[in-house]
């Protein structure tokens, strides 16, 4: 049977970080007795994977910079209109648009959306490297920005996305009112995810990314069609 791309990147993952047998499986789809954990922080919901046969929950932390994974194997960058204004001006250029011709990559994808439905999205993407294509988009390749320390070549100002990780986040339209959700991204990818009994771990965590998720997300101009706006790495 072929390997599905988060096996792969689990695999790849694990030659260098000791991922949990209880947080393989979950990143797999093995655990099915999984349900939807939320607490609101901020003015966000975060769903939290909570795992009913193990009575716990699947937390996460950044081990950075002892690991910048996400920077090695970036998938694509796609980037709001506020992300185009500062990370324009951080390249030095004097026009937005010349810095979309020459730094950015126009792709369309398919991707999940917050109901399971499947959105087609199209973007303005941040080369990841110089010579990027349209069609090297979704390929995970190292960041042209990654220096040899782990550090971020565009840091304040690098793109929303790469703040929001490894969370998605999505605004739902509830009877009019905006409301923002975040969950986790299940990659294989991160070595941060791992298995605690109490969420309290998380609410540093949750404290510090609900500002930056509220904030990138009212402001994310990433909308479909039922009135949905879907954000995520
Ligand atoms: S978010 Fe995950 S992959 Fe990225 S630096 Fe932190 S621990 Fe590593
Ligand atoms: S722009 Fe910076 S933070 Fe984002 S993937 Fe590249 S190196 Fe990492």
């Amino acid at each position: 049977m072929m390997k599905s791309n988060i096996e792969e990147a689990l695999e790849l993952l694990s030659k260098n970080w000791k991922i949990e047998p209880v947080i393989q499986d979950f990143i797999l789809g093995k655990k099915t007795n999984v349900s939807d954990f939320q607490i609101k922080v901020n003015g966000v919901i975060f769903h939290i994977p909570y795992l009913t046969d193990e009575d716990g929950y699947v937390l996460w932390k950044c081990y950075w910079p002892d690991c910048h994974n996400c920077c090695n194997r970036q998938g694509r960058l796609p980037l709001t209109s506020s992300d185009l204004i500062i990370i324009s001006k951080n390249l030095k250029y004097d026009k937005v648009s010349d810095f979309v011709k020459k730094e950015t990559n126009i792709a369309t994808w398919e991707e999940k959306g917050p109901a399971g439905n499947s959105v087609v999205m199209t973007m303005i993407n941040l080369k990841r490297k110089d010579d990027e294509k349209e069609t090297d988009d979704g390929t995970h390749i190292k960041c042209r920005f990654l220096d040899e320390r782990g550090y971020c070549g565009l840091h304040p100002s690098r793109p929303g996305v790469c703040y929001l990780y490894p969370f998605s986040s999505w605004l739902e339209n509830e009877k009019g009112k905006a409301r923002v959700h975040a969950t986790f991204q299940f990659t294989g990818d991160c070595p941060g995810f791992y298995f605690a009994k109490s969420h309290d771990a998380m609410k540093d965590v949750l404290l510090e990314y609900s500002k930056m998720i509220y904030d990138y997300t009212m402001n994310s101009n990433r909308t479909t069609r039922e009135n949905f706006g879907y954000v995520s790495m």
